[in-house]
């Protein structure tokens, strides 16, 4: 017998561990290509582990101080090899933590994978990862070789295993220092030995990692020949780790750019270092233009986390709240060791405490950018300002801070100006206690309003609310300022408007009566001295949906008969409502007063920019009063006349 055959030790995995390997080889697909980065974070976590030992043993680094990751794939083996200068392991660890489930990160995935169908296993393995063992989604045969740093060269450790069980251990020769991985590809899984394949895979996952990731690539040389080179794959610059003094304005864009996909400036650029508790470096954009994918409350979004340059996830929505979902960037973890960062999806605290910091430092850069380039800031909420509103009904803590940065149009402002509810309650007349909102599809229809004309009279503002999400807001936010939030066609009127004299009650209740009867879509029919010009509108009961709202829901889709019926308000100065008053006086079972009764409906309909019910019965009635209008004129009595088409054909 040979000293290593001596030497040579079979060993059983643990029990936990072939229930995970079994799940790994045979049920986890989709995902697999993470292995890489599994394997290069070892790697580089293995070669901190060295450059921080020999700070004090500077003999452990063997005479060779460069480090570097290298991907050596081999078509003919098919095998695909990535090794590290690192610390390396020596048999005892190798023993111990290759044969056994060594991380709680891990025994945590096992936890969920139990939980889970097994449909949603490939999307579990991308969050946690599985460590080493994840080179079993693409290898048949795994060999590690290995040399704990400053041991002598025959203290060398080679393990083979297949994932199916069992592994074998024996002590090698070994003239480098640190660890190589040999993963014997599946013939499903060759792909992995391919260039393209590599290069994306690394700019995808370890992109920002300190140490180098090198390939010998072949490449062609001035004379026409080719030659091999090692070229470095991952760019390694993770420009979030300087400070922002360091980093030129062309970098965040270029950054910038290469995170979104979009061509254009970042509005915004938020970067800096949280520190206490919890450490963190964060380089946020808030973008200049509307992604064309966010929609209403997509879900998908949130910056890239990275825990030490590693990306973890993609888009880790538990970083920003949905209003924020706008806002692209990175934020890197780097207090926590990476065996510890594949739980902190379950520590929502820690997450928790991260959002909350995030929040707070991105509407600070919008206030800021309010005060200091309101243009900017203009253009910047025409395209996103309809995300960032939701957050006034969602984001119960910072809903002022929000309120403040909303703007507004209103019956004053100009033309592709806005106003803001600080400025509208500083320009509040004195005897104004509410804050004023009108909510409809479009300004120009809402500035038509007859609601609005006794507040224009009067010289109080009014906000024209266009947004589907403008309902949402002011549901939110009840008051600004102690001032409440009321509809401009809802409900009494304020205390402060002119009452109706008694007189007048008296005088209109046979007619208002009358009226009730003929228009039963109404709840009620009363007299207002908020109207000007207009003879009549139409107001939702105190506290109910608006106009608004119930088209958005019947948009929507809503077909039940949700919203209460609405009260028909009078003008009793109107001249039509005096001659009404009039007719209905002299014979109130006029047949004429039903048709007029119906006209008062409909106008009161459009004009608040829904549409009425029979447009077709408006015509006829409008046509009506054409032709009695016209009777007495002397060429009105002549009958219709006949007319027969003309021909259309062109004469021979
Ligand atoms: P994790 O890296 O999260 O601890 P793994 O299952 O990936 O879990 O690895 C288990 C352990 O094996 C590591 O903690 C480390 O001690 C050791 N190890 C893995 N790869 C290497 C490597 N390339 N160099 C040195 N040690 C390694």
């Amino acid at each position: 017998m040979t000293q290593q055959a001596e030497q040579q030790e079979k060993l059983e995995f643990k029990t936990e561990l072939k229930q995970l390997l079994h799940i790994i080889t045979h049920s986890l697909y989709s995902n697999r290509e993470i292995f890489l980065r599994e394997l290069v974070s070892n790697a580089s976590d293995a070669m901190n582990k060295l450059k921080y030992d020999s700070l004090e043993h500077e003999d452990k680094l063997e005479g060779d101080k460069t480090w570097k990751i290298k991907l050596i794939p081999d078509a003919e083996k098919k095998t695909l090899t990535i090794c590290d200068n690192g610390i390396g392991m020596s048999r005892e660890t190798i023993v111990d933590q290759l044969g056994t489930i060594a991380r709680s990160g891990t025994k945590a995935f096992l936890e969920q994978l139990k939980q889970q169908q097994a449909s949603e296993r490939p999307a579990l393995i991308g969050q946690f990862g599985v460590g080493f063992y994840s080179a079993f989604m693409v290898a048949d045969q795994v060999t590690v070789r290995s040399r704990l740093a400053g041991e002598p060269k025959d203290q060398g450790v080679e393990w083979v295993s297949d994932g199916q069980g069992e592994y074998t251990v024996q002590t090698i020769e070994r003239e480098k220092r640190g660890t190589e991985i040999v993963l014997h590809l599946k013939d499903d899984a060759l792909e992995f030995l391919t260039e393209h394949t590599l290069r994306d895979l690394v700019r995808r996952y370890s992109n920002f990692l300190e140490h180098p990731i090198v390939m010998d690539v072949e490449k062609s040389t001035e004379d026409g020949g080719t030659e091999i080179v090692e070229e470095t794959l991952n760019s390694r610059d993770a420009i979030w780790l300087r400070s922002r003094s360091q980093v030129k304005d062309e970098e965040y864009t270029e950054f910038y750019r290469q995170l979104t996909h979009n061509q254009d400036e970042p509005t915004c650029i938020i970067h800096y270092s949280a520190e206490g508790v919890q450490e963190f470096k964060v380089l946020l954009f808030i973008p200049t233009h509307r992604p064309f994918d966010l929609k209403f409350g997509e879900p998908k979004l949130g910056p890239r986390l990275y825990i030490q340059r590693v990306l973890i996830m993609e888009n880790c929505e538990e970083l920003l709240p949905p209003y924020l979902r706008f806002v692209r960037g990175v934020v890197d973890s780097s207090d926590l060791p990476l065996n510890i960062s594949r739980e902190l999806l379950q520590q929502n605290r820690r997450l928790e405490h991260m959002q909350k910091d995030l929040v707070k430092e991105i509407l600070k850069e919008l206030r800021g950018l309010k005060e200091d380039d309101y243009e900017k800031y203009v253009a910047f909420f025409r395209e996103l300002g309809v995300i960032l509103k939701e957050g006034v009904s969602n984001d119960y803590a910072n809903r002022d801070t929000i309120a403040d940065l909303l703007l507004f149009e209103s019956i004053k402002t100009e033309e592709g100006c806005y106003t803001t509810l600080e400025q509208y309650v500083e320009a509040m007349p004195e005897e104004q206690k509410e804050i004023y909102y009108i909510s409809g599809e479009s300004k120009s229809l809402l500035a038509r309003s007859p609601h609005l004309e006794a507040y224009r009279e009067k010289g109080y503002d009014v906000l024209l609310l266009t947004d589907p999400v403008d309902e949402f807001v002011v549901n939110g936010l009840r008051e600004y300022k102690e001032k409440p939030l009321k509809a401009a066609d809802q409900g009494e009127q304020s205390s402060e408007e002119e009452t109706i004299p008694d007189e007048a009650k008296e005088l209109f209740r046979g007619l208002i009566d009358t009226l009730k009867e003929k228009i039963p879509e109404v709840s009620d029919v009363r007299l207002t001295m908020r109207l000007r010009e207009s003879a009549c509108c139409l107001v939702s009961p105190e506290g109910a949906m608006t106009a608004n709202m119930e088209r958005l829901m019947r948009q929507m889709g809503e077909t039940s008969n949700f919203a209460p019926r609405r009260i028909l308000e009078l003008n009793p100065q109107h001249q039509v409502m005096v001659q009404l008053l009039e007719l209905h006086d002299q014979k109130n079972d006029d047949p004429r007063i039903e048709t007029y009764a119906r006209l008062l409906y409909d106008q009161a309909v459009l004009s608040e920019g829904s549409s009425i019910q029979d447009p077709v019965a408006l015509a006829r009635r409008i046509n009506e009063l054409i032709v009695r209008d016209t009777q007495g004129q002397p060429k009105a009595q002549s009958p219709a006349p006949s007319f027969t088409p003309g021909s259309t054909e062109k004469p021979s």
